[in-house]
């Protein structure tokens, strides 16, 4: 099985990269050539509103191993990866981001690694240049509450840029989750992993498509997607409440009956409706947040529309009547 040609796949998702497609397409491709000269490179154009498409489509023109998938709209960088995964025929399949960040030079590693029979091999950030203390910071909380939270491990500062095998992209394509937290995923699917430290380097040009909301959210995804802990913490603390509240109850039917009614207390009673009613609400909001994304799973919609492929044959469509060329 694992001769010395493997046929590899490039995924690459792409939304408004006009700047660096083609500085991709300089450096991935003898790189590539070097594994085996028979590889195909599958850019998903995540609906950008430059000209990422163009770009994408005049390199077809002259090597015909670049083929793009075009979605119907921006469907985020999950969604867009995982189109990519769909339709990528190769026997090993590496995603990597568009902006360079993850240097292609890293490949011929991996495929080192995965010969020595590991299924999924990432790569994990040694430095993070470019990058700020708070995002640094953020990004270390991040990944200790969840590690505390789901019994999955999500390796420490390894991003989406990995090698996966054959079976492996097989098994991630049968998880159709709309809340896709692709860290969490790929670490859910098991077999046998291992890391290969890299420097990520500053975006080659044009600019990040991540705020801080945007990876707050993120966040919350990674840790509702893969844990209910949150939702049995009102549980813990209604315990906790309800244990010391039996104990102040007993004291004041006591006091009451011993030294009888005693108007003041207003101040007690107050913080304790303040307090309770806080925790109430947040409760509330996370019951929301799981409920919200229930919501969002049950109405069971494909995850993308395609309108248009180049180079791609559109047998390979995984879930049918997705694809839609003509107007
Ligand atoms: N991306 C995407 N859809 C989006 C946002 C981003 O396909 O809605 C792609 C983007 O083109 C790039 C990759 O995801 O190839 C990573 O995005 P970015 O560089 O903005 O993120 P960062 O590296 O800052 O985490
Ligand atoms: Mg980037």
């Amino acid at each position: 099985m694992k001769n010395d040609k493997v046929f590899l796949s490039l995924v690459v998702p792409a939304y408004n990269e006009e700047e660096v497609i083609n500085f991709l397409y300089e450096r991935a491709v003898p790189i590539l050539s070097s594994i085996n000269e028979r590889f195909e490179m599958i850019f998903v154009n995540d609906g950008s509103c430059d000209c990422t498409a163009e770009k994408i489509k005049a390199l077809h023109q002259k090597d015909s191993r670049i083929k793009l998938i075009e979605l119907s709209r921006n469907f985020g960088k999950e969604i867009a990866l995982t189109a990519g995964l769909d339709f990528a025929q190769g026997e090993v399949v590496v995603v990597t981001d568009a902006d360079l960040q993850d240097p292609p030079e890293l490949i011929p590693k991996m495929v080192e690694k995965w010969r020595e029979g590991y299924d999924t091999v990432y790569a994990v950030r040694r430095i993070r240049q470019g990058e700020t203390f708070l995002k640094k910071a953020t990004a270390k909380i991040f990944y200790r509450v969840s590690r505390r939270l789901s019994k999955i491990e999500i390796p420490e500062n390894a991003g989406d840029f990995r090698l996966m095998s054959r079976r492996t992209v097989n098994a991630l394509k049968l998880l159709r989750e709309q809340h896709r937290f692709m860290k969490g995923m790929f670490s859910w699917i098991g077999f046998k992993q291992t890391g290969i430290p890299y420097n990520r380097e500053p975006r080659i040009a044009g600019r990040t498509k991540w705020n801080y909301w945007r990876l707050f959210n993120f966040a919350v995804d990674g840790i509702t997607s893969f844990s209910y802990v949150p939702l049995q913490l009102s549980s813990y603390l209604g315990c906790l409440a309800a244990f010391f509240a039996f104990f102040y109850a007993g004291y004041l039917v006591v006091r009451t009956l011993v030294w009888g009614v005693d108007l003041p207390g207003y101040a007690s009673i107050m913080v304790a409706i303040l307090f309770f009613s806080g925790v109430q609400l947040i409760f509330l909001g996370v019951i929301g947040e799981y409920l919200g994304r229930m919501f969002n799973e049950t109405k069971n919609r494909p995850l993308y529309f395609i309108q248009g492929m180049v180079g791609i044959d559109r047998l390979n469509e995984p879930n049918k009547g997705t694809i839609f060329f003509d107007k």
